[in-house]
């Protein structure tokens, strides 16, 4: 059958009613009627109803109709009619007719599924027995069939529509959009690189691009003048949920232009992206320093969607009583808190002083939290009496605080620690109390972010060493005066996520070397990475600047989808890993050979040794138990048990299997308490080198649950 005469399932409406037509699709559903067989047949469009009746199917397409099974894909020939009174489903678009079918050809059969696909039940109201529970790896190994799901397809045919409509906009806006080298030499942007070795040249590495940064900065130089690409970004980091190690950026830069040319480009860009989904945006996006930000939110990407912002009070305790907070003033410290307003009914004393201010604020690194309470004759707390009267006084006023609520304050020598502390402290109650209105979308710029960030030696760049300074005339070597640089850089936030990121570069080559010279490179250093650019920098480089955006992060926000894994087609699960072609994987020693990389010479270890060898240190990370030597020989034997129990596994499982599911109950698998001993290793430190913290001389543990 020629394609162009398939008619689309999810089109067919009451119009069509009378017309023969030709469908191909899977098989979403099956009702079995005896005689009669109902199906809901479903492409990309949609889902329509086949019927096989003895009266209008000829019976050697009733019969083969009743081989069918969930997920057969099959192409149908029949008549559209519209359906009988009462019979209609309003649960899909083309509920008002069905089609009688007249043949059917089977294109491919389908095994035992290992969950279901099917999302609408085939009679009206009746609700879809669904395993909304089926686990995200389960879903990623067949993913294939995970994505034969409406919900998944409209996330991708969504995502086109956003990316197709970005580059209409650049286009229309003069860019063009340039591909860059995937083998590359490493760009810094603060991540670890992936290596790719080169086989033309033995030990020697490509790494796979952090972003297109130096390239897109040569463009310019090359005078392209305006750039774009969506482009695949490898960045080898720590892994968290909502993390992928390649994920997709729009990355752009433009000559001649300013912090003010690119606001209003990507505020345009950023809007037409967001009504896709439907959200309207309010342009000019607000503005806010990052000093303002730390100091009102705790964070450089405030969710601004709820209030609860900080008041400072440290000018209200320079003459206090209270020794606590006498010290930290002694030390040049600060004190802030928030109001949560009308609380005191949910935020009782005893969940304000053991859960709060005894666990959950030291978490976030504070070493206490001071609470009150707000009531009709004044302040509540355990520690109000020390303070005066007009510091109660001038406490309610700073807060505007009305009987029946809350104040929190955290007070520390370091401004950062209680700004940090402090911006956890207001998203944890924000997410507690459910203060977070959903649907609303808060964007925003932060601007002026320091240049520099101190590190173990030196300093690091704050975004990457090719930003531009908010000033030229610093000593390369002075560490205090590096850091109270300011960088001409800007991220896009929104509701508390970062969006994208970028800045006015760096055009003189003298600065740049300066600023890699502050970075703690020497000149051999900069020479070999970066003399490249910096000799491209010699050639009458434009005046220019740039900036990235996630594409799967801004995506997922429009499409409120649960995570970026949700809005890539085949992403690597939340450990980094592809169930589906179980990625990353050994290759064998001849591949190595070839590469040379089976001799890396001297005390060098072959790749993947040293992974194995930490196989137990990893385990002792993960279960925050430190694992003694006299105990290791016990557990890699029990390691090599499951890896050999998993290997069965794999050994005997066909892709014709059906899945095998197994709940483990959540049972306690702690021994039951026992006198308290001291045990030897326990005395250096070993037994729990791991735990994340350690109090009252207890160290905490995590629960590990099998
Ligand atoms: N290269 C930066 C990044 O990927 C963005 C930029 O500065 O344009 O984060």
């Amino acid at each position: 059958m020629p394609h162009h005469d398939r008619s689309s399932c999810g089109e067919l409406r009451l119009a069509d009613a009378g017309k023969e037509v030709t469908l191909a699709g899977w098989v979403d559903a099956l009702r079995d009627h005896g005689e009669v067989l109902f199906i809901h047949l479903r492409d990309r469009s949609g889902i329509v109803q086949v019927v096989f009746t003895p009266e209008s199917t000829p019976q050697a397409v009733c019969d083969k109709a009743a081989e069918l099974k969930s997920e057969f894909c099959v192409q149908v020939t029949g008549r559209v009619i519209e359906r009988a009174e009462g019979t209609d489903n309003p649960g899909i678009a083309t509920g008002g007719i069905e089609v009688v079918a007249a043949d059917l050809d089977i294109l491919g059969r389908c095994a035992a599924l290992p969950f279901q696909i099917s999302e609408k039940s085939m009679t009206a109201g009746a609700a879809v027995k669904r395993e909304e529970t089926v686990g995200e790896d389960l879903r990623l190994q067949y993913r294939y069939l995970d994505l034969r799901r409406p919900n998944m397809q409209e996330h991708l045919i969504r995502r086109h529509r956003i990316v197709k409509s970005i580059r209409d906009f650049l286009d229309e806006q003069g860019f063009v959009e340039v591909e860059t080298p995937m083998l590359t030499r490493s760009t810094p942007e603060g991540a670890r690189d992936y290596l790719v070795p080169s086989r033309h040249f033995p030990k020697n590495f490509y790494a796979l691009p952090q972003s297109p940064q130096l390239f897109k900065q040569l463009l310019m130089v090359g005078g392209m003048e305006r750039y774009f690409q969506i482009v695949r970004c490898f960045r080898d980091e720590d892994l968290r949920p909502n993390r992928q190690p390649e994920f997709t950026q729009l990355d752009l830069e433009a000559s001649f232009i300013d912090e003010a040319y690119l606001y209003t480009l990507f505020e345009e860009l950023t809007a037409r992206m967001f009504k896709i989904g439907g959200i309207d945006l309010s342009r000019p996006f607000p503005r806010m320093t990052w000093q303002d930000a730390m100091n009102s939110s705790g964070s450089d990407r405030p969710d601004l969607r709820f209030g609860m912002t900080f008041q400072d009070a440290t000018d209200l305790f320079t003459q206090t009583r209270y020794g606590i907070f006498k010290q930290i003033l002694e030390r040049g410290g600060c004190i802030k808190g928030i109001n949560v307003q009308g609380a005191s009914e949910r935020l009782s004393k005893n969940v304000l002083q053991n859960e709060y201010a005894k666990e959950i604020v030291p978490g976030f690194g504070a070493k206490g939290m001071t609470w009150m309470r707000v009531m009709d004759g004044g302040l509540e707390s355990n520690i109000v009496q020390f303070f005066s009267e007009a510091e109660r006084m001038g406490i309610l006023e700073r807060f505007d605080a009305k009987p029946g609520d809350v104040i929190l304050m955290i007070a520390d020598p370091s401004w950062s620690l209680v700004c940090t502390a402090l911006g956890q402290l207001r998203l944890h109650l924000a997410h507690r109390l459910d203060m977070i209105p959903q649907g609303v979308y808060y964007p925003l710029w932060v601007t002026d972010f320091p240049l520099f960030e101190a590190a173990d030696e030196g300093v690091t760049s704050s975004h990457h060493p090719f930003t531009m300074p908010d000033r030229t005339d610093f000593d390369p070597g002075n560490i205090d005066e590096l850091l109270a640089l300011r960088s001409r850089a800007y991220d896009l936030v929104m509701n508390g996520e970062e969006l994208g990121g970028g800045s006015i570069r760096i055009n003189d080559r003298g600065l740049q070397q300066r600023i890699l010279q502050a970075l703690g490179l020497g000149e051999q250093e900069v020479a070999e990475k970066f003399g490249f650019f910096l000799k491209a920098l010699e050639f009458g480089a434009p005046p220019h600047g740039g900036i990235a955006l996630g594409i799967d992060r801004v995506v997922a926000m429009i499409l409120g989808a649960a995570s970026i894994r949700e809005v890539i087609a085949f992403p690597k699960n939340r450990s980094a890993f592809c169930p589906l072609t179980q990625a990353p994987s050994t290759v064998a020693s001849a591949q190595l050979e070839e590469l040379g990389l089976l001799d890396l010479g001297g005390d060098r270890p072959l790749p993947g040794a040293h992974a194995k060898k930490d196989q137990i240190e990893t385990l002792s990370w993960v279960s925050r138990i430190g694992i003694g030597d006299p105990e290791r020989p016990a557990i890699a034997d029990a390691l090599a048990q499951a890896a050999a129990c998993a290997d069965r596994v794999n050994r005997q499982a066909s892709p014709q299997d059906a899945p095998l599911f197994r709940v483990a109950a959540v049972s306690n698998r702690f021994r039951e308490g026992r006198e308290a001993r001291i045990h030897s290793l326990s005395e250096n430190g070993e037994l729990f080198k791991n735990a994340p913290a350690e109090k009252g001389g207890f160290f905490k543990t995590a629960a590990v649950l099998d």
